[in-house]
């Protein structure tokens, strides 16, 4: 994150500079005076105090001032970084600040300093007032009780981001594009090489997370080679027993195959079959049915024509026989 707080005194030409700063590095801008306006125009309960001190060229206290900036914060979740424009205005704001951001796991990148001399910033502040109508600035006294404020309160909290090595002054007078140029050279020299490191160490990293990644394949393709392998020669010795002794007992597999055949033959057999099998079914049966009986009949057909055919045969031959014999009886007695 890319955290900047823009320092000065006011009328130094902040939200100036804040507006083309955000716009160039995508950040958010966070302006206690804006804020405190808005709550104004809004007649909030905090608009109401805040402007109970504005109007005297008053700090509002740190108190309010604090919360009212952490929960604008927070509401910025993902943001790429913010511009602090008139905040932190006391040493207090300024732990207070260090602490939240601390908090979210990260910190002020660097504390810019809009420098510009007192005579420069009444006449700046006056025209203003003729301008937007902020009542803070129509007023010399109140004027110059902010700038009495910002020597005896706000100066010294350059002091605590110097301490810290992240103090900057950029000269504030001149144009408005000559002064934003040199305030982005600043920040660009603080953050640029710090970007191509941590891009160098991105890709390092991002290399070493996919050489461990491939290593990773690499083992599990191993290891599943191997088990294939060894299922390969599990299912020849398989094989292998079995052509050797015929009665060798199936392999679990198998009697879970034989079981889930079974399994299937009963689900079949619960579930009703579909009206093609039936007649399939059902015309097979009677084909056998009628099959059988023809067999039955053939054979016991023949046998019945037979034994009926032959008998009287015999009967006759026998009668025949026996006529014949009489007949010789006959013919001897004639004799
Ligand atoms: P300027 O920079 O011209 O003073 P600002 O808009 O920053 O204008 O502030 C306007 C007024 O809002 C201040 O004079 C002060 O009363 C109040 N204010 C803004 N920021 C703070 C702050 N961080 N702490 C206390 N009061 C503040």
């Amino acid at each position: 994150m890319l955290n900047i707080v823009l320092f000065g005194p006011p009328g130094a030409g902040k939200g100036t500079q804040s507006e083309k700063l955000i716009a160039k590095y995508n950040l958010i801008h966070l302006s206690t005076g804006d804020i405190f306006r808005a709550n104004i125009k809004g007649e909030t309960e905090l608009g109401k105090l805040a402007k109970s001190y504005m109007d005297q060229g008053q700090l509002v206290p740190d108190s309010v001032t604090i919360s009212m900036l952490e929960a604008e914060v927070n509401k910025n979740n993902n943001a790429k970084g913010f511009i602090f424009d008139g905040f932190p205005r006391t040493q207090a704001q300024a732990v207070a600040l260090d602490n939240l951001l601390k908090s979210k796991k990260t910190s002020i990148t660097l504390m810019l300093a809009l420098e510009v001399q007192e005579e420069e910033l009444r006449k700046r502040l006056l025209l203003r007032g003729q301008n937007s109508g902020r009542p803070d600035d129509q007023n010399p006294e109140v004027i110059q009780k902010r700038i009495d404020v910002y020597n005896n309160e706000t100066a010294p909290v350059k002091d605590f981001y110097t301490s810290q090595g992240k103090y900057q002054g950029v000269y504030g007078i001149g144009e408005i594009e000559s002064i934003f140029k040199a305030l982005c050279a600043v920040i660009d020299s603080k953050i640029k090489p710090t970007t191509k490191n941590a891009s160098v160490k991105k890709v390092i990293s991002t290399t070493r997370t996919a050489a461990k990644k491939i290593a990773k394949k690499k083992k599990v393709m191993k290891k599943k080679a191997a088990k294939k392998v060894v299922k390969k020669s599990t299912k020849k010795k398989a094989v292998k027993k079995i052509a050797k002794n015929k009665t060798t007992k199936p392999t679990k597999k198998k009697v879970v195959k034989k079981n889930s055949k079974k399994a299937t033959k009963k689900v079949t057999k619960s579930v009703r079959p579909t009206g093609r099998k039936v007649a399939k079914k059902a015309t097979k049966k009677k084909v056998v049915k009628v099959a059988k009986k023809k067999v039955i009949k053939k054979v016991t057909k023949p046998n019945r024509t037979t034994s009926k055919k032959t008998a009287p045969k015999k009967l006759a031959k026998k009668q025949a026989k026996k006529i014949v014999a009489k007949k010789k009886v006959v013919k001897k007695k004639k004799k």
